[in-house]
């Protein structure tokens, strides 16, 4: 099978680095320019990307020259389809401008997220809102956009599902601990985050809040119906690097016991697992017994098979509340850059594939 060609803009960045490690060796997606500012656009990536993660550059980026984040640029590369990892403030018109060339975009960027015609998927949890493709690609338009959520709100989606589904949910309650790579890599300086956590993170909770009706919502006539679970929000960044872990109460419809409650957690898969994309982890949602964990040290590179090292959440803790009579509450734990961003886009787009969409 001859493999589609993809640019990643944003491509030095935090999220960008991870879809270059992903994109390097990719089964179905050929990496064929990387993208970046004007700052970066001429020189070589191995000069300018500040590499984070463990190992080496792949070969195949090292010697790419970083290109504009222009329809033109991207589009002498043949690329069909652009992974978006840019500032949520300029990420919006350049989007929607290789999408009106033509090109598939998947961004990780909140530009387009709450647009009426735009799918915000985590592939296990809404695949059926790529419906919403058929009003983008109206009078036989090629190009469209298609997003992933917050980099906390993957997690928490993740793990809501099959609560969803086996209980229902009347509210939700998380508090956030989130890691420094969540802000990208200029995001935090040592100084304020060092022997510190910082109660705030600007527009964060409020992302949480509305991202989570909108994927738990449904695709119905033609528009996305949000769910009707109110969710509140509290965000914190604390001084780890990778994973964001979540303390979450739910208050379930119908009451279920802790024991029930990871079985349905256990045993959830989606839309990636029946179809056996590349970059699906086997389970989604791994649940841990041990009394302290998770931890993002330990578990935030959880999933398997290899490739989709990162890409599951993990589980732990999970208890009966005293304050509400149907009460769960839980820890949950992902890996902001990976199922938060940039792996997600990559299962996004292999179901995409898999669904002849690209
Ligand atoms: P980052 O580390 O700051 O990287 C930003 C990238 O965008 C760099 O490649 C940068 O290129 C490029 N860029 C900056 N200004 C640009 C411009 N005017 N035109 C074109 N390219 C420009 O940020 P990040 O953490 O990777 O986040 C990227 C996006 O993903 C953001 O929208 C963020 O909200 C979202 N997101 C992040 C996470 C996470 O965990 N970090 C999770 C989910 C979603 P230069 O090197 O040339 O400056």
């Amino acid at each position: 099978m001859e493999r589609t060609k993809v640019v990643v803009c944003g491509a030095t960045g935090m999220v960008g680095q991870i879809y270059v490690a992903m994109l390097s060796d990719h089964p179905w997606f050929e990496l064929v320019g990387v993208a970046a500012s004007e700052r970066s656009a001429g020189k070589q990536y191995g000069d300018v990307a500040r590499w984070y993660i463990q190992g080496d550059i792949p070969a195949r980026a090292r010697n790419m020259t970083i290109l504009p984040c222009t329809a033109d640029a991207i589009a002498a590369t043949g690329a069909t389809l652009v992974f978006s990892a840019l500032p949520s403030d300029v990420a919006g018109p350049v989007e929607r401008s290789l999408a009106d060339a033509g090109v598939a975009v998947v961004a990780d960027t909140a530009s387009h997220r709450m647009d009426a015609d735009v799918p915000l998927i985590v592939p296990e949890v809404n695949a059926d809102h790529l419906e919403a493709l058929s009003l983008q690609r109206k009078g036989g338009k090629r190009g469209f956009i298609v997003t992933g959520p917050n980099c906390s709100t993957a997690g928490l989606v993740l793990s809501l599902k099959p609560l969803q589904l086996a209980f229902g949910i009347r509210r939700v309650i998380v508090v956030t601990m989130q890691a420094l790579s969540g802000a990208g890599y200029a995001g935090v300086p040592s100084m304020a985050i060092i022997d510190n956590l910082i109660p705030y993170i600007k527009g964060e909770e409020e992302k949480m809040e509305c991202e989570t009706q909108k994927m738990l919502g449904s695709w119905m006539d033609g528009a996305f119906q949000p769910a009707n679970i109110p969710v509140s929000a509290s965000c914190n960044r604390v001084a780890v690097l990778d994973g964001h872990t979540e303390s979450v109460l739910v208050e379930l419809d119908r009451p279920a016991s802790p024991e029930e409650v990871e079985s349905v957690m256990r045993s959830f898969q989606g839309e990636p697992q029946r179809l056996h994309l590349p970059t699906a982890p086997d389970h989604p949602i791994l649940v841990r017994s041990e009394s302290d964990r998770p931890q993002p040290r330990l578990d935030r590179l959880a999933g398997e098979p290899a490739r989709a090292r990162g890409m599951a959440a993990v589980v732990g803790r999970v208890r009966s509340d005293p304050a509400f009579a149907t009460g769960i509450k839980y820890t949950v734990l992902s890996h902001n850059t990976i199922r938060g961003a940039a792996g997600n886009a990559v299962l996004t787009a292999e179901l995409l594939a898999a669904k002849d969409l690209l």
